[in-house]
């Protein structure tokens, strides 16, 4: 089930939140230490008012919430609410046998069972969530996980109790795919948030439900997904769910923030991975674990694409393509055959090949004259500094941008400020958040074609997909990047 904790200081608030995101709930959580104080003493009415199951929790400062009444006042405020029709009550792991939970048996009102960690994960997670599980309630425990190798050890932990009823919360950006994953772990429900997460890394329901289609995932769904630090910003699940969805492949993609990847490739094959994109730092790193890659990973030296074939895991580079396709009718038609590219890092390798690959002229400049002399040298180019940019006005048929200078929230940011467009020029800037660079709006009022970093990411992506699936990327979606 998706839960959403609701986050209103009113019970009409909560409804509201109900109301937006009926479509994706089957649950919602009452959060008693987040109403204003009369409003909770009102709780027992929400039931009625919510229509879905609700969960009531009163949770205390020591536990994350914000409950700072005494001990006594607290159960009094639980144990007067459950004169409402609530389906489930929230106790704290250390409460004994209190008024409270006598109330919930007596009107059958499940009970979970819950301890927080803000620190880590306890050494003894398995007993403790063995133990509370021992009057037949639900046990809830939210951890902290701080590595990959700490997810790696919750999905373990979860395997040895699936058949206990509990609930695994990963607190934290490390825990998100546990929370998207939550049926593969066997987790009685994942807790969700109405837009800003009420607690750290919650995902949103509509997200839970559309975007990861989590509540489908069974033990047969394939899984991939996306490794980097940082990463949770990645609009690749965007491109890719909805493609699955299309064509009807029992399949998840999510983010997996990483800090060694030998420990991702663990988990990747303890969860059985079909495949997974590479982004910054990991595009060099994963070589090793590869036991195939092909010419342009070869080449350039990063992968950004790793699929699982029979007994290994296969590197490829779709930036190379996805970078190429906009512009790949202009080159072979000959309106491209000399350009500038702007930066030499990691990006700018796989650009340069590519244009190289095609017979295309390149210059490479950039701020450390070392880096642009290092990649031209392999790549028989020409390179020069930033600084000089003008030496190079109206002598190239196509810009590329591949700096971070202009990402968001540089918005203000130019590499080559001050550059005089012809109007003729191809301009072709990778970043893609902004999607109108402050470079490519100059390009644009001097009459430039313009050619976007959303349309390499997504081509890319798409590419990926038919590596993922075997399948083209469907026509018609068109993923909010
Ligand atoms: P990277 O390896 O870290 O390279 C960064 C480049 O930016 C280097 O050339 C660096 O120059 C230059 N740079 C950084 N700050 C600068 C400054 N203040 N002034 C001048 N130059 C500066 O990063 P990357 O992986 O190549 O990624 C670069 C950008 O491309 C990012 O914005 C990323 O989001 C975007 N990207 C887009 C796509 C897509 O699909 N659209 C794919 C990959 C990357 P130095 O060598 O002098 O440090």
């Amino acid at each position: 089930m998706i839960c959403l904790t609701l986050s209103s200081s009113t019970l009409d608030g909560c409804c509201g939140q109900i109301r937006r995101n009926r479509d994706y709930i089957d649950i919602a959580e009452l959060r008693l230490d987040l109403l204003d104080g009369s409003e909770a003493e009102k709780a027992s009415v929400f039931p009625a008012m919510a229509g879905i199951p609700v969960i009531l929790t009163l949770r205390r400062v020591s536990d994350g919430g914000r409950c700072a009444l005494s001990e006594r006042a607290r159960r009094q405020l639980l144990l007067a609410a459950l004169d409402g029709d609530f389906a489930y009550v929230d106790i704290e792991e250390d409460v004994k046998k209190s008024e409270v939970e006598a109330k919930a048996r007596e009107k059958g009102v499940k009970i979970i069972r819950s301890f927080h960690d803000f620190e880590g994960v306890p050494e003894d997670i398995y007993s403790r969530i063995h133990h509370l599980t021992e009057r037949g309630d639900i046990a809830k425990a939210a951890v902290t996980p701080h590595s990959i190798h700490d997810v790696l050890m919750l999905f373990h932990v979860a395997d040895e109790l699936k058949d206990v009823p509990k609930i695994i919360v990963g607190m934290g950006e490390w825990g998100i795919p546990l929370r998207i994953l939550y049926a593969r772990t066997g987790s009685f429900l994942t807790f969700a948030c109405d837009g800003e997460p009420v607690a750290p890394g919650q995902v949103s329901a509509r997200d839970l439900k559309l975007l990861y289609r989590a509540d489908r995932v069974d033990d047969r769904t394939a899984i991939y997904g996306v490794i980097g630090n940082p990463v949770l910003h990645t609009s690749s699940p965007a491109i890719h769910n909805p493609g699955f969805d299309v064509i009807n492949y029992n399949a998840i993609y999510l983010p997996f923030l990483v800090d060694n990847i030998r420990h991702f490739f663990t988990l990747a094959e303890y969860l059985r991975m079909r495949g997974f994109s590479v982004t910054i730092p990991f595009k060099k790193d994963v070589l090793m674990y590869l036991g195939n890659i092909t010419r342009e990973v070869k080449q350039i030296g990063s992968c950004n694409t790793v699929v699982r074939v029979p007994g290994m895991w296969k590197g490829m580079n779709t930036d190379y393509y996805g970078f190429l396709r906009p512009i790949l009718k202009d080159i072979e038609k000959g309106r491209i055959r000399n350009s500038l590219v702007i930066g030499a890092g990691g990006a700018s390798q796989a650009i340069v090949w590519a244009l190289r690959n095609m017979g295309v002229k390149v210059t490479i400049l950039n701020r450390t004259l070392s880096r642009a002399e290092s990649l031209a040298a392999v790549n028989l180019c020409e390179y020069d500094t930033l600084d000089n940019a003008r030496n190079y006005e109206g002598q190239v048929d196509l810009i590329v941008q591949t700096t971070s200078v202009g990402l968001y929230p540089d918005f203000d940011a130019n590499p080559i400020e001050g550059f005089r467009f012809t109007g003729r020029e191809v301009v072709y800037d990778i970043i893609y958040k902004p999607k109108m660079t402050k470079l490519l709006k100059v390009a644009e009022e001097a009459g430039c074609t313009l050619h976007f970093g959303e349309e390499m990411l997504f081509e890319q992506g798409k590419l990926q997909f038919e590596l993922f699936t075997g399948y083209h990327y469907p026509n018609g979606i068109h993923p909010l990047i």
